[in-house]
């Protein structure tokens, strides 16, 4: 699975340079120049870093860092802060960001940043979790029942980690679209349901911790 990196950027020349030297760098980078559509791309896709400048139309970074942190406070944030102002600075700390850089900043260390961000988040994620008798280790996208390996794919493993992640909540085929296979995406519901019936069919007996939710989508139960 990609490395995703969302850039929230007003400045077309920023933005889409930022962009190209992360894919570069074999990271999957989605730029969006608006704060109150960053936001809601942070919250409802799924990341694993942000870049966020402060001065946006819609909603100012500093709102946005704010609100970010309050529904997905693991996600880490970096501010793009255009001028040297401490008072800024100290602002976008208190606003939860984990850190900054000042513009005009060195690709370089921007991605020395990242990387060290992305280590920190990595090690904070609880390596594997338990469900009836199966295991999942995130760490080595393994789905494991007892000493077995289960064979699944990286969308299949994608899926389970999203109804881990939203274990006893019903998820709408919308909101699984959006966390799996990304809000661009243009998928039939039919489509979803042949992922999860595979999915299902691989988790045997324990295929019945997913349940349909007729009309809507379905519910993992844990
Ligand atoms: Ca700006």
């Amino acid at each position: 699975m990609n490395t995703r990196i969302l850039i929230i950027e007003d400045d077309p020349a920023i933005g889409m340079a930022l962009r190209d030297d992360l894919e570069l760098e074999s990271y999957e980078a989605e730029l969006c120049c608006d704060g109150e559509e960053g936001l809601r791309k942070a919250l409802t896709e799924t990341f694993d870093l942000v870049l966020l400048d402060i001065g946006l139309p819609g909603k100012s970074g500093l709102d946005v860092c704010r609100e970010v942190r309050v529904g997905k406070p693991d996600l880490p944030v970096i501010l793009l802060t255009a001028r040297s102002s401490e008072a800024e600075k100290v602002l976008g700390l208190e606003m939860g960001a984990d850190d900054y850089v000042t513009k005009p900043f060195s690709p370089l260390e921007l991605r020395a940043r990242i990387k060290a961000l992305l280590r920190r988040s990595a090690r904070n994620e609880p390596p594997s979790q338990a469900f009836g008798e199966f295991e999942v280790d995130f760490h080595r996208m393994e789905l494991r029942h007892g000493e077995a390996v289960i064979d699944i794919t990286a969308l299949e493993f994608k899926l389970l980690s999203a109804f881990l992640n939203h274990a006893g909540r019903v998820l709408s085929r919308n909101r699984l679209l959006d966390l799996v296979w990304g809000s661009n995406a243009v998928m039939t519901d039919r489509v979803i349901d042949t992922h999860v019936a595979n999915l299902r069919k691989k988790l045997g007996a324990g295929g019945s911790h997913i349940v349909s939710i007729r009309g809507i989508g379905y519910r993992f139960d844990q």
